[in-house]
């Protein structure tokens, strides 16, 4: 079962939605230069329905989407967990961010509508530097997925 170490309520991570960040701990990824390595250790509270349903009542009626930030050390968990949310909270959009290059074959896509992938490599940034390895897509009414990462760049310079 996947554990979680903190929630929080975001409005960057996901252009035009108010996010639940969950951070999901025990990453495999281990990136050098990681900037979250409390992520790495198989910490935190386990992430069961129930424990789902108790960080979404607060932001009932003002959140709009949940992330689930990590989970690669069981992405079969990520996605029962998206499917919950699918299921008890449908106008809730699902999010993942993965650390890896490609979501795993098994997962089912369409139980979400941003995926993020990719591993932290410093030299190259975050989602916010346009020379980043990584990618944030949304799917779209046809369940194809549109590469967005460029929305970082342009609120970016929208800011300076
Ligand atoms: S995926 Fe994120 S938390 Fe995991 S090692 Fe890479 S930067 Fe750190």
């Amino acid at each position: 079962m996947l554990k979680f170490v903190d929630s929080t309520v975001v409005f960057q991570e996901i252009p035009d939605e108010t996010t639940l960040a969950v951070s999901l701990s025990n990453c495999p990824c281990r990136c050098p230069g990681c900037h979250s390595r409390y992520l790495w250790d198989d910490v935190g509270r386990p992430l069961d329905n129930a424990a789902l349903d108790t960080l979404m009542e607060p932001g009932r009626g003002v959140v709009s989407c949940i992330c689930f930030m990590g989970g690669d050390a069981d992405p079969d968990e990520v996605q029962r967990l998206a499917h919950h949310v699918r299921q008890v909270y449908p106008a809730v959009h699902v999010a993942w961010y993965s650390g890896r290059t490609c979501v795993a074959p098994q997962v089912d896509r369409s139980l979400f509508d941003y995926i993020k992938v990719g591993p932290y490599i410093a030299h190259l940034g975050p989602l916010s530097s346009p020379r980043t390895n990584q990618r944030l897509f949304k799917r779209q009414p046809d369940n194809s997925w549109q590469d967005i990462t460029s929305r970082f760049w342009k609120e970016r310079h929208q800011e300076t």
